[in-house]
């Protein structure tokens, strides 16, 4: 199951105008931080994000792989530790069959400058809890000062008082806080060795420093991945983020591994479900496979040690498109392996193991 902090943010409403996915149907409007988005919009980067556009829809015309522009977001991963032991996360099973370790700010650095020009948004987080790569909150302040839009995803463990003031300071855009229960019980019920209280005392410190600091950033999330045990404290999140000063709530419809024969995870509430029962009793996923990835077009993850992969779902880095320590980025990004994957995926997106029960296409944020 996918019940990490480590979501899609990319489809946030604030993109939706740009990754054009379904949820721009569902979402609500908060004028600052568009207006912050907008504001990182440079003529270069609208033309890189048209570029994308057209190749992305050609490709779909054609049936063969056109890729004119750069990706203009990256998610990159400051590490692979953690510090809770969620059960089915390779972060918390301490389970990753690649190296693991912090990344290294230098190298961030060089990362940054030969692609921020492109660039609309980093997504700063991929595995693991990125705060406590110690060197991040300087990293995210080295990406501001290139332009970007910033955001970064935590379970929320480690905003203490200083943290938090730091976290004002470095000009991160946005902050997403995991909280997929109100009480202690069903909070550590996955995340286990996790301590509500810690993280909503956290959250009161950056809504705190927000305030003294006379800073409208970063937008602060609460998000609420919503599973069968947790479905009847929905009321109760927005209640709770409205109290502590959270400008959003995010609920989010978990991916589950196994549901062919239904799964106690899926919700009751239909609204919150991504798989539907059949009349046969067996389960399906609502949407449909299509041979084709907005996704792939307009977006890469990178972890930490430089290896290139094609998005999130490939948490263990089983497709390598590429290595930043023997490429440039442009060279892995206009390279064979990368056009071979963009090829197969077309051919047959069920073809490809992590493509099979993924989110594309499907919507991830119920409100
Ligand atoms: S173990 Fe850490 S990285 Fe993994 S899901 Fe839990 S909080 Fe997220
Ligand atoms: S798993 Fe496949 S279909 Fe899903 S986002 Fe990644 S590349 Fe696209």
């Amino acid at each position: 199951m996918e019940i990490c902090h480590k979501s899609s943010a990319l489809q946030v409403h604030t993109f939706a105008f740009l990754s054009i996915p379904p949820d721009i149907l569902f979402v609500k409007l908060y004028r600052h931080d568009i207006r912050n988005f907008l504001g990182k919009l440079t003529l270069r980067r609208a033309w890189n994000v048209a570029k994308i556009f057209s190749s992305y829809h050609l490709t779909r015309w054609l049936r063969r792989p056109v890729q004119w522009g750069l990706p203009m977001t990256i998610s990159l991963e400051p590490t692979t530790a953690c510090n809770l032991r969620c059960p089915e996360c390779p972060s918390g099973l301490r389970a990753f069959t690649r190296p693991t370790g912090n990344l290294k700010e230098d190298f961030f650095r060089k990362t940054i400058d030969e692609l921020h020009r492109e660039l609309l948004y980093l997504i700063f987080y991929f595995q693991g809890e990125p705060y406590i790569n110690p060197k991040f909150l300087d990293m995210v302040q080295h990406a501001r000062s290139r332009g970007l839009y910033t955001i970064t995803s935590t379970n929320g463990h480690f905003l203490n008082d200083e943290n938090a003031r730091r976290t004002i300071e470095s000009g991160l855009d946005r902050l997403i806080i995991s909280v997929d229960g109100t009480t202690q019980d069903t909070y550590e019920s996955y995340r286990k060795e996790g301590k509500l209280e810690v993280v909503l005392q956290g959250a009161r410190n950056v809504v705190k420093w927000k305030k003294q600091l006379k800073s409208k950033t970063p937008h602060l999330i609460f998000q609420f991945l919503v599973v069968r045990p947790n479905e009847h404290q929905i009321p109760e999140i927005y209640r709770l983020a409205e109290e502590i000063g959270i400008d959003e709530v995010k609920l989010k419809t978990a991916q589950v591994y196994d549901f062919e024969h239904g799964n106690d995870l899926i919700p009751t509430l239909k609204k919150y479900a991504r798989y539907e029962e059949e009349k046969d009793g067996t389960w399906r996923v609502k949407n449909q496979l299509l041979n084709h990835c907005w996704k792939l077009w307009h977006a890469c993850v990178i972890t930490w040690d430089g290896l290139v992969v094609p998005c999130c779902f490939d948490k263990d880095a089983l497709h390598r498109l590429g290595d930043l320590k023997q490429k440039t980025f442009k060279e892995i990004w206009n390279g064979a392996d990368y056009g071979r994957f963009r090829s197969s995926l077309l051919a047959g997106r069920d073809q490809i193991d992590i493509c099979k029960n993924c989110t594309e296409g499907c919507t991830v944020w119920a409100e």
